[in-house]
């Protein structure tokens, strides 16, 4: 078993201590007879930081348990001359160290206050390297209930209560009230005692007072399986997450050269403002495809009691392009449309006026399989696409010709 220096003092961030074992893994890695390297567990990420034998320092990029109680470091290059027995000197990455112990030490303040106000229990806490989240035990969760647990979380922060490590026997925990007793086989349990607000069974690493928390900010809540999900972050991370959200919604209020408490209603307003544009532009698209359709029809001559109308666009899209075939076979009941595009993508659109006995689908089809196109539809209209805008004039030409046999 290691000896954990962190279990008495979360502030050890540098500490001397003797190789116990040198494992064959697959990456570098030592144990040691003592360690303030946290491993990561109880939903605590691990530390990092160095160890250093004689003038050799290299870095701890993790730090795991083993099932029998020992603490692995994982190195990121193998020690030269190491074995059992050397001395060696290990240094904790300070930054991130306060880091854990404000998100940890805030998750039991944040766990409390949801149990005193709702009776909420925490089901589970996960810390990741940018954000927090406990799962409760709740049907339900309001967002005042959520900002009335952030109010009182910050106020037990405010009151910077001093928060104690113990060790008690099992016998001792069952008379404290735990707020949650631990499945181990082991009797002695530490304890985590904020006092008057938390009691709980815990080895991670923690402030000394509350106050050293900083300050918590619960941000997202969701419904998972169990329960509810709430994501918060503590102390640094709550200030640099406020930072960043002020920037991003700063530059939203840019955008709209407004206050960024308005950035909402502006964007609500942009938004109804498309959606009217989006219903003005097919409305004039409508009647401009009727005024288009009019006016082709009207100089487009009749031969064989049908009005055959041939065109080809530079710059239209499919779906102007079905419209106006849809005008044309609609304002004239002996119309057949023979539609092409060559750009933004060569396509072409084949109609007739209900009534009229061709096959739509079918002399799309002839037309486009001679260019290495796609497409079909039904009788009376078919669209289809080809991959380059040569011969599709040509194409229509020949079409039209047939019709007129
Ligand atoms: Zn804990």
């Amino acid at each position: 078993m290691t000896d954990r220096l962190y279990y008495r003092d979360s502030f050890l961030y540098d500490f001397d201590a003797e190789v116990a074992e040198v494992p064959q893994l697959k990456r570098a890695a030592i144990i040691l007879d003592r360690t303030a390297f946290y491993p990561t567990s109880g939903g605590q990420i691990f530390d990092t930081g160095t160890i250093t034998l004689g003038d050799t320092t290299l870095r701890v990029s993790e730090v795991a348990d083993t099932e029998d109680g020992r603490v692995v470091h994982y190195l990121d290059a193998p020690l030269k001359d190491v074995k059992p027995g050397s001395r060696i000197h290990g240094q904790i990455d300070a930054t991130r160290r306060r880091d854990h112990m404000q998100q940890h030490s805030g998750q039991h303040v944040l766990s409390a206050a949801f149990i005193r106000l709702y009776d909420m229990h925490t089901v589970s806490f996960h810390m990741a390297d940018d954000y927090c989240s406990i799962d409760l035990d709740t049907p339900g969760l309001t967002k005042e209930q959520i900002e009335a647990a952030e109010r009182l979380a910050n106020e037990i922060i405010l009151e910077n209560r001093a928060v104690d490590i113990r060790f008690v026997n099992r016998e001792e925990a069952a008379q404290l009230g735990l707020r949650k007793v631990p499945v181990a086989d082991r009797d002695e349990l530490r304890i985590i005692d904020i006092r008057d607000v938390d009691i709980s069974a815990c080895g991670g690493t923690h402030v000394n007072q509350t106050g050293q928390i900083g300050c918590i900010l619960l941000r997202k809540a969701e419904r998972v399986r169990q329960g509810w999900r709430v994501e918060f972050v503590a102390g640094q991370r709550a200030v640099a997450t406020a930072r960043r959200d002020y920037t991003t919604l700063t530059e939203a209020a840019a955008l709209f050269s407004a206050h960024i408490y308005d950035v909402p209603q502006q964007a609500a307003k942009s938004l109804e403002e498309i959606r009217m544009l989006r219903k003005q532009r097919e409305q004039s698209q409508e009647d401009l495809a009727a005024a288009q359709a009019a006016a082709i029809l009207a100089e487009t001559s009749e031969s064989n009691a049908r009005k055959i109308v041939v065109r080809t666009f530079s710059d239209r899209d499919m779906n102007s392009l079905k419209l106006l075939a849809q005008k044309l076979t609609r304002l004239a009941p002996n119309a057949i449309a023979l539609l092409a595009t060559n750009s933004p993508q060569p396509s072409l659109v084949f109609a007739q006026s209900t009534g009229q006995p061709f096959d739509m689908s079918a002399l799309l089809k002839q037309a486009i399989s001679k260019l290495g196109g796609r497409g079909g539809g039904s009788k009376d209209m078919a669209q289809g696409g080809v991959p380059t805008p040569d011969s599709l004039e040509a194409a229509l030409n020949d079409v039209a010709t047939t019709l007129n046999s």
